[in-house]
């Protein structure tokens, strides 16, 4: 894409750049589609000026056209839960979306976690404020091709803590009702355990489909049984199991070693009829580089290909439905 339409795009409002579906300029006139599905015809109007508003004295152009259109692919939510706590949900959901978006699928990700948000950190849009139109979020970009909403974008750390119930549920509600544009998939980061909140964003959402995370011990599996009942019990399909920290090598001797033991949680996927998604390695640098705001998926190190084949399985499952 041409500089000059780079330049055009950045100049758009938040809601026209998430609505895009092309922009193109020839001989001084800038012509836009925008997808305008679901916005009334006010603020379809009020689109129209912004995006006018915008680029009208931008350089090379002396005339803005703007077509909108309506057809909107409908938008696949993926729940990523897991029983428990710190089995690395966060981070196969952060992985994810960015390696799906690697392969050219539009993708948005809700960092559910209202409790522990960690999506910012790990996609790097720590202390960035999402923008709203009246009625919706408009998600942050984040620099891996993946929109992005978390109570962390929200509220200061710490603050949700004390929701419950209710509360917590109409939060999530907001962000999973955003302006998501034209993405096809959105991954949702669930909060790790198997109550209220989980199961009313599950019956109010509906999602397509859902993928366990858990560590290879037999507790973990314990808690990702649990798991895989609610979604059961919510009527959200269960797309496959990922075992995540098995086998640790050491960096300085390359002797593989199994703090939580290795094959636990595949031997438990064909006990239970499941599909096995992958196993993640416990790898130093997959922390190392989370915590550094670089997802392991957007590189093509062995750890980012690990990533990928999970999300080719689930693309699969997706693309099949
Ligand atoms: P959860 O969302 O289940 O609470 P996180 O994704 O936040 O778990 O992971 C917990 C911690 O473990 C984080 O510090 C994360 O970087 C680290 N971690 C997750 N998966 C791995 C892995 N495969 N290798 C090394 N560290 C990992």
């Amino acid at each position: 894409m041409s500089d000059a339409v780079e330049a055009l795009k950045a100049l758009l409002p938040p809601l026209a750049a998430s609505r895009l579906q092309s922009l193109k300029l020839a001989d001084g006139t800038a012509t836009l589609v925008l997808d305008v599905a679901g916005l009334d015809r006010l603020e379809r109007d009020r689109l129209e000026i912004a995006v006018k508003d915008a680029l009208r004295t931008a350089p090379g152009v002396a005339e803005v056209r703007v077509a909108m259109t309506a057809e909107k692919k409908a938008l696949k939510l993926i729940a990523v839960g897991s029983g428990k706590g710190g089995v690395g949900k966060s981070t196969l959901s952060a992985n994810l979306a960015v390696a799906m978006a690697r392969m050219g699928r539009k993708v948005g990700l809700v960092d559910a976690d209202i409790y522990g948000p960690s999506q910012p950190r790990l996609l790097a849009t720590e202390g960035r404020k999402p923008q709203a139109t009246e009625k919706k979020l408009i998600p942050v970009a984040s620099p891996w091709g993946v929109p992005m909403l978390s109570m962390g974008h929200l509220v200061e750390p710490g603050q949700a803590i004390a929701w419950r119930g209710p509360m917590a549920g109409n939060a999530l509600g907001q962000l999973i009702d955003a302006e998501w544009g034209d993405a096809e998939i959105l991954v949702i980061d669930l909060p790790p355990g198997t109550g209220d909140v989980q199961l009313t964003m599950l019956q109010r959402h509906k999602p397509a489909g859902a993928v366990i995370v858990s560590t290879p011990q037999d507790l973990a599996l314990m808690d990702a049984t649990r798991a895989m009942q609610l979604f059961e019990t919510g009527g959200v399909p269960v797309i496959g199991l990922v075992e995540n920290m098995a086998g640790y090598e050491c960096p300085h001797c390359g002797e593989i070693s199994d703090p939580f033991g290795t094959g636990g949680v595949e031997a438990a996927a064909g006990v239970m009829g499941q599909t096995f998604l992958g196993r993640i390695p416990l790898d130093l640098s997959i922390r190392i580089e989370s915590d550094a705001g670089n997802p392991p998926a957007a590189s093509d190190s062995p750890q980012g290909e690990v990533f990928a084949a999970i999300a080719r399985r689930v693309l699969t499952w997706i693309d099949n439905r």
